[in-house]
């Protein structure tokens, strides 16, 4: 299957799930991360606000936020900008209808101990597919040019046997 066709298939599966059970798998995924030793040790650790159809991470934003710096992407022009999530009251819908903190760009790209990063499939070499616009392809490259850790969040019909990868695509250290 070809980039185009995976998405369409990974759209169907999803539909046999309710969204109660993808809330359900979503809180063991995060549970798993909760147990990652590098997210335990992380003290900044770049994470995303779900969409719906993405596993839900809001309830990890807001049991750590308070003990770690948490920061999430905005999407400014074709690039994803960092900034720091500071609650709730800060968060305001974005483009794609993304909820998206205020604020000064974080840019101390070095500083950032994990990053863990929504896709729309991975495979078992930990490529990813995304939404078909390279958002991540190109925030990607720069947290691998400072070595950070990356996390791909998956539920299990997301997960296939290999993904078309190009040049530009680049895979993640490991998938939960
Ligand atoms: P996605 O990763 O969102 O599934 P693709 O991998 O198909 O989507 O990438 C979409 C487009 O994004 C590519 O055709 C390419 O033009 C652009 N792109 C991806 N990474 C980069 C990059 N590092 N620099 C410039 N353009 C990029
Ligand atoms: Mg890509």
């Amino acid at each position: 299957m070809n980039k185009t066709e995976l998405r369409a298939c990974i759209k169907q599966k999803k539909k046999e799930y309710s969204s109660e059970e993808l809330a359900h798998l979503s809180a063991t995924i995060c549970r798993e991360v909760e147990q990652h030793p590098l997210f335990k040790k992380a003290k900044i650790v770049l994470l995303y606000h779900a969409l719906p159809d993405e596993v839900q991470t809001q309830e990890l934003i807001h049991r750590w936020h308070d003990k770690k710096l948490i920061l999430l992407p905005v999407v400014v022009g074709n690039e994803l900008e960092i900034r720091c999530y500071q609650g709730n009251h800060n968060l305001h819908t974005g483009a794609f209808r993304i909820q998206e903190p205020e604020g000064a760009a974080f840019t101390e790209f070095s500083r950032i101990d994990l990053a863990i990063i929504p896709g729309v499939a991975f495979d078992k070499q930990n490529n990813r597919l995304g939404r078909g616009k390279g958002y991540y392809d190109r925030l990607l490259s720069r947290l691998r040019s400072h070595h950070i850790h990356t996390i791909g969040l998956a539920y299990d019909f997301q997960k296939v046997e290999s993904i078309p990868y190009e040049p530009h695509d680049i895979p993640m250290n490991e998938v939960l």
